[in-house]
């Protein structure tokens, strides 16, 4: 029972939704798991998958919803399926340095902007990469917990309308209202802001990038865009899919509130998180607030104070994210996911 106890504030692998645990048993039941990935039963449950995650995230009629195993993995597929367009990365941390040295080694027509975690990104500077075929970006940058916001990807859009927009949602899409129309590509996997197991990506592609792909027709992998794409239409996946991870997702979107009041709950829920731990003399990583993520929170504190930290939440089966690369003996990351609620906080806060 201890174990089943742990509240998780670590943002990813997440603490899963508290229905989670009834849906698998659910899942076992119903005999899904043990059918054809081709039988119309399945069929059906991944149409209704896509459908409601449109419905709850608000994501445009005309986009294309997809499934990978990780965003790792749709980090690979872009690289190979628009590997002929001159792309720019713009990176401010570890995971979209990662994701641009990834498609670097795939494909040499990269270029990578760095910007700092306490700057906001600015379109002056990237005016040098008109060129720029494809563009790729994190929106919440999970290592430093900083956010690239909705009028930023927007102004990237209007400044670069011949190229393609990719981006890296892992830590916000389906905790924070995105904007689809700002981009051509967007990907998340579900262990974080999903409150799910990982083993499961979504990938959300504009018919725009739809067509780009086609016209580029890359078909050497399992996992190229165009076999995505031409399985989804018939409701389909390339390979033995994580069916329990779909089943999941189509369960936990059905329940979930829509996006735009989940937007608003966690972004309140943010400013009195931030305010609760500065009371406890922890201060955000990020001092510009204007570029803090909504999602997760870094906070600064000294190594014993850490130390001290972990293990009294230890002892309270409270498991709190550890900082990011250099930030490990110095900070802690605090997830603010929707299957963690207030009753999970007033818990946290009771103990640190
Ligand atoms: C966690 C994370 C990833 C990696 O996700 P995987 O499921 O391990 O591939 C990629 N990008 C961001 C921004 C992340 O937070």
């Amino acid at each position: 029972m201890s174990e089943a106890a742990l509240l998780s504030f670590y943002p990813g692998p997440s603490q899963l939704r508290p229905s989670v645990a009834r849906h698998i048993a659910d899942a076992c039941a119903s005999g899904i798991l043990s059918r054809n990935h081709r039988s119309p039963e399945f069929v059906a449950m991944y149409a209704r998958m896509t459908e409601v995650l449109r419905d709850r995230l608000d994501i445009p009629a005309d986009y294309h919803i997809l499934t990978a195993s990780s965003a790792t993995e749709c980090w690979e597929i872009l690289a190979q399926s628009f590997g002929a367009l001159n792309t720019l990365h713009i990176a401010n941390g570890a995971f979209g340095q990662k994701w641009a040295d990834w498609r670097k080694a795939i494909a040499p027509n990269t270029w990578i902007h760095r910007f700092g975690p306490e700057q906001s990104l600015s379109l002056n500077d990237l005016k040098i990469y008109r060129d720029s075929e494809l563009i790729c970006l994190v929106q919440t940058e999970t290592s430093n917990a900083t956010q690239v916001k909705s009028g930023t990807l927007r102004d990237i859009r209007r400044h670069f309308p011949q190229a393609l927009v990719a981006v890296d949602a892992t830590s916000s899409m389906a905790g924070i209202a995105l904007p689809w129309l700002a981009a051509d590509l967007w990907f998340a996997s579900v262990q974080k802001c999903f409150g799910l197991p990982a083993g499961l990506a979504v990938l959300v592609c504009s018919p725009r990038a739809a067509e780009v792909a086609r016209r580029l027709g890359e078909r050497r992998h399992y996992n190229s865009l165009i076999h995505l794409l031409d399985m989804s239409a018939r409701h389909q996946t390339t390979h033995t899919p994580n069916v329990l991870g779909i089943f999941l997702l189509e369960k936990v979107m059905a329940e979930a509130e829509s996006i735009h009041q989940v937007s608003h709950r966690l972004k309140d829920r943010c400013q009195q998180l931030i305010g609760q731990l500065e009371r406890r003399g922890h201060q955000p990583l990020i001092a510009n607030r204007h570029v803090r993520a909504d999602t997760v929170l870094a906070l600064r504190t000294t190594p014993e104070q850490l130390q001290q930290l972990k293990s009294t939440c230890a002892q309270h089966h409270i498991l709190l994210g550890n900082g990011y690369g250099p930030w490990k003996d110095n900070t802690f990351r605090i997830a603010n996911f929707p299957a963690l609620s207030t009753a999970d906080f007033e818990r946290l806060y009771a103990v640190i």
